[in-house]
């Protein structure tokens, strides 16, 4: 072999390296993250979807692109909560349990939205959570403690996003609302608003239940006020923030599925698994019109660890029956038990016999509990003042409990998990999701495009 063979393959392999470190950065970014998502209930969904057979966008998504495993572990713990896993993603360091984008020592490293402000890109947050849950606040605000959600509130309207959508009405006082006038935003405080013509020049903060939205099966039955569904709330900020001339990075947050998990409420779980489903097809369908957008799919979390599980004695190994069962209950063990309390309240005895006449109508057919079924969810249901929805977790509990045998839902705990957890996408730099991966590691592709627009020379804009 020649020397100068040798210097050619040794050129060629040069270029080769280059043309590597020199892929393309994404020009946007749609981190769709459905907190409290876990390889368990991705199954339910892919299971019940093809039940009907209907196509899914998630899958859709993992066929096309790539996929790792993420560890959540936050700082100091093995174990995380939701605004830490969130602030992992959004800031690529880890962050202690409890606190939003803010290290201990006060440090407040940059949010991925700060970066991409200050590149000069648009950016949105959706939730059909509180905006000021920890969950999505946690890419809005640097907070030590995540229930300050008063101050929390404030600093999201301070933070000059372009689209923010969600619930947490009532954490927004008179003063922040004004505040966020004044800076810009077009406020809605009512999803009717979404109908008639937005201005294209202002700012959006939409806030359209007082706290967290109701579960689409309760908005579905008609139990609840109606919210958009979070597909909406994305195809608006799609269209509002893809026209920015240096791209976009829109955080998309399903955040109910944390919370159905925590009841260990599978039907409800299922409902907001396939809201996140319609979310990730109008994202896929954005990323197909414009490949050059990076689209990511996480969570903070495992919540609950579901499984459908088997039986033995006689066997039973799950089928359509099971999934038609958890598919075909007509409102949340929340809303339910809600009103069950409710006409406690109004004077009526709480007792099985009024848990019953109120839970059984909205079971599926076939499904039906016993006496000593009714009896464990109304014990379970009078321990506590219920002044806050999670009081209700005993009773939610006892409930699928007693629906175990009808759904085969298993759930391993009413808390969080330190299981490694989803994380794939396509487009630009997803081509680094393989393996085992730290959940920080997402931010690191969601920079390449900060830096890419930082990097881009800005508009032509009229200089004083
Ligand atoms: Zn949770």
């Amino acid at each position: 072999v020649s020397a100068r063979t040798l210097a050619a393959a040794l050129a060629l392999l040069l270029c080769a390296g280059r043309a590597r470190a020199q892929a393309p950065a994404p020009r946007s970014v749609i981190l769709l993250l459905a907190d409290g998502l876990s390889w368990g209930q991705l199954q339910l969904l892919h299971d019940e979807l093809a039940r009907e057979k209907l196509p899914s966008a998630l899958e859709d998504v993992l066929a096309a692109g790539h996929t790792a495993y993420c560890e959540t572990a936050p700082l100091g713990a093995l174990v995380v909560e939701s605004g830490a896993g969130s602030s992992a993603v959004a800031t690529g360091v880890k962050i202690a349990n409890r606190s939003l984008s803010e290290l201990p020592d006060g440090t407040r490293p940059p949010t991925i939205l700060d970066l991409a402000r200050r590149a000069g890109m648009a950016t949105g947050l959706i939730s059909t959570g509180r905006l000021t849950h920890a969950g999505p606040a946690a890419f809005l605000a640097h907070q030590k403690e995540r229930d300050n959600e008063y101050a929390i509130a404030r600093a999201i309207v301070e933070t000059g996003t372009d689209v923010l959508l969600g619930g947490g009405r009532n954490r927004f006082t008179p003063s922040a609302l004004g505040r966020a006038e004044a800076a810009g935003y077009a406020v809605l405080l009512d999803s009717r608003q979404l109908d008639a013509d937005l201005p294209a020049e202002k700012k959006l903060l939409g806030l359209f239940a007082d706290d967290g939205f109701p579960y689409s099966i309760d908005r579905d039955a008609g139990r609840a006020a109606p919210v958009p569904d979070l597909a909406r709330l994305e195809a608006l900020a799609l269209e509002r923030l893809s026209r920015a001339p240096k791209g976009f990075v829109l955080v998309v947050n399903s955040r109910l599925v944390d919370e159905a998990a925590h009841y260990h409420d599978a039907a409800a779980m299922l409902g907001e698994l396939r809201a996140t489903d319609r979310a990730a097809r109008v994202a896929l369908d954005f990323v197909r019109a414009h490949p050059d957008t990076l689209l990511l799919v996480t969570t903070n979390h495992d919540t609950a660890g579901y499984g459908m599980e088997y039986r033995a004695n006689p066997a039973r190994w799950g089928g359509d029956g099971e999934l038609a069962r958890i598919a075909g209950q007509k409102a949340s063990y929340l809303s339910l038990l809600s009103e069950v309390h409710a006409r406690e309240r109004a004077g009526e005895t709480l007792d099985a016999a009024l848990i019953r006449g109120v839970v059984a109508p909205r079971l599926a057919e076939g499904v039906a509990l016993n006496d000593a079924d009714w009896a464990a969810v109304a014990a379970a249901l009078s321990v506590g003042p219920k002044r806050r929805p999670f009081e209700y977790s005993p009773a939610t509990h006892a409930l699928a409990a007693a629906l175990e045998p009808y759904y085969l839902a298993s759930w391993n705990t009413g808390t969080h998990l330190s299981n490694p957890v989803p994380c794939f996408g396509l487009g630009p730099g997803s081509e680094s999701l393989r393996g085992l991966l730290q959940n920080t590691a997402l931010f690191g592709m969601m920079k390449a495009a900060a830096d890419r627009a930082a990097a881009t020379s800005s508009p032509a804009r009229a200089r004083p």
